[in-house]
């Protein structure tokens, strides 16, 4: 590991008033929860997400939302959070860090023990009837969907669709907002396992930029932020970030 690297980004986070994460897939990955967005590998390659897991497609057929999301449901719901998970929980325990912004939607942060975690693309700890609105824990039928593959349905018949942002679909306006309030008001950004090419994660760096923070991108693949951050690693993130965590402790 590039050591200068990680002090150069330790003595940054100690510095910082008002650091913030943006994390992306990537961050995942090591758990076991592939990224079904990208180009994936093996069982998520053979579909275009955007086939199923858009908003028109789930209105007229929810069962090949279903179907498709299934199995990624299993992976979630057996996947641990990882050693960059926990690093960043660490660091908002420390006072470094004012919140998580993710695209993902698998609860592993909460799950690590993050608290303040803006989920950009929705989750699935909640879900909504299409009929009647009405929202209900996702725990209702998980058991249920998982075991026999029946579609979840509200007592008023509609279909139950979880809380997650479908292709086609409008972001969370809250939490967006929120999202880009920090981007606006920190001095640093970790950028952490997001290749920085889905909006609005794409928008954050530039705005957190435009606003003089500094930022730290710990991506496997080179983003186009590289160039303007002030730290860059593309090793693994699962090893990077906690050993960024250990030399802020060393210099706190
Ligand atoms: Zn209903």
């Amino acid at each position: 590991m590039d050591s200068q690297a990680i002090n150069k980004a330790a003595q940054l986070i100690h510095a910082s008033r008002h650091a913030v994460a943006l994390t992306g897939a990537g961050h995942s990955t090591p758990s076991g929860v592939p990224d079904f967005r990208g180009t994936g590998t093996g069982l998520w390659s053979r579909i275009d997400p955007m086939t199923v897991a858009s908003l028109e497609v789930f209105l007229q057929y929810p069962r090949a939302f279903f179907d498709w999301s299934r199995p990624l449901m299993r992976l979630m719901i057996d996947a641990q959070p990882n050693a960059a998970h926990l690093a960043l929980a660490e660091l908002e325990q420390l006072g470094k860090l004012k919140a998580v912004i993710t695209q993902n939607i698998d609860n592993l942060h909460q799950r690590a023990g993050s608290r303040r975690v803006l989920e950009l693309h929705g989750h699935w700890q909640e879900s909504t009837c299409i009929q009647c609105g009405r929202v209900v824990s996702s725990a209702s039928y998980l058991d249920n969907w998982l075991e026999t593959g029946a579609i979840p349905h509200c007592d008023c018949g509609g279909v139950l669709k979880p809380n997650v942002i479908l292709f086609g679909e409008m972001l969370p306006p809250a939490v967006l907002a929120a999202a880009q309030a920090e981007a606006m008001a920190c001095d640093l950004m970790l950028v952490i396992g997001s290749s920085l090419e889905v909006m609005p994660a794409a928008m954050l760096p530039g705005v957190a930029l435009q606003n003089g923070a500094r930022l730290i991108i710990l991506n496997r693949d080179p983003t186009h932020f590289d160039e303007y951050a002030a730290v860059v690693m593309h090793e693994d993130l699962v090893e990077t970030l906690p050993a960024i965590v250990v030399a802020l402790k060393e210099i706190m």
